[in-house]
């Protein structure tokens, strides 16, 4: 649809609607591909994905404070608007939505998605609201926009479980497509936050991956016992000690609660602070199918 049509930048509610409805009525599928900003080739992934399913992509960027905790980094995520456009129009994308705080939050308003259960481990034990934000920023996104299709990172595998959750839960009419996890050739997942690595600790930053493919390398090696799996993991992660492990996790994949023996398959998940950055990792393991 790009390819005809110039890429539209909106800042409000009533104009995306607008959009999305012109595009409707010309028999377009909308695809939404929800965002903080900071683009790189893992978003231009999801944009990829979203073009290829559907007539009409809407990529959405938006910093959304409420999913930030009181000592976290909501003021100095990265933003570059121009930068980010510039990424929307190489990708194809039809049109870009881009609220203020303002817009999307009116003062006035108190209602929030809590997502129960799911929620209660991995990050969102240490990130406490995060996912509550997550939740509701994405259930006004889907209401706003209300795309045929809305594109996830599995990098974020417990915000994915959390909002498929949210539209089962909501009766949303809209399908959650989970896209996979980009990596940059060290290993290293790409992430906005990697901005945040000097030199040094990019390259110990490699230690996640590396973690995760020796616990997979040792439940393929017929390790069934998550406790055992999970110490060769923590050992590989900054053997020096100089690395904040929050979590390192065996968990079943849709409901993300804690395994104790694998035998079906699993998501092994991390989250370490290197310096000042806290990153992510995770990789579904399949004993039975997968081999070394
Ligand atoms: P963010 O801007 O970090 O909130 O990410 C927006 C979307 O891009 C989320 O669905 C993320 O899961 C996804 N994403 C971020 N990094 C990656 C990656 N390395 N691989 C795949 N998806 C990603």
């Amino acid at each position: 649809m790009a390819d005809s049509r110039t890429m539209q930048v909106v800042r409000t509610v009533d104009a995306i609607r607008e959009l999305v409805s012109a595009a409707r009525a010309d028999g377009c599928s909308i695809g939404l591909v929800p965002t903080m900003g900071a683009l790189h080739h893992a978003h231009v992934s999801l944009m990829d994905a979203a073009r290829r399913d559907c007539d009409f992509t809407v990529v959405s960027v938006f910093v959304n404070p409420t999913q930030f905790g009181p000592n976290e980094d909501y003021e100095r995520y990265p933003r570059d608007e121009a930068a980010d456009l510039s990424t929307c129009r190489s990708a194809g994308v039809d049109a870009v939505f881009l609220p203020a705080v303002g817009e999307m939050y009116a003062p006035e308003a108190v209602t929030a998605v809590r997502v129960a259960g799911l929620t209660s481990g991995l990050c969102g034990a240490f990130r406490p609201g995060h996912f509550d934000g997550v939740a509701t920023v994405v259930a006004k996104l889907l209401n706003i926009v209300q795309p045929d299709r809305a594109y996830f990172g599995e990098k974020d595998a417990q915000q994915l479980a959390v909002i498929r959750r949210v539209v089962i839960d909501l009766d949303m009419p809209t399908e959650v497509v989970g896209c996979p996890t980009v990596r940059e050739e060290s290993g290293l997942a790409v992430s906005s936050r990697n901005a945040y690595l000097s030199s040094a600790e990019r390259v110990r930053a490699q230690s996640l991956y590396a973690a995760l493919q020796a616990g997979r390398a040792r439940i393929l090696s017929g390790e069934r016992d998550a406790e055992s799996v999970i110490g060769t993991m923590r050992s590989v992660i900054d053997p020096a000690g100089s690395a904040k492990v929050d979590y390192v996790s065996i968990v079943e994949p849709a409901t993300m609660q804690p395994v104790a023996r694998i035998e079906d398959p699993v998501l092994l998940a991390l989250a370490v602070r290197i310096g000042g950055t806290r990153l992510i990792d995770n990789l579904t393991v399949d004993p039975s199918a997968d081999s070394l």
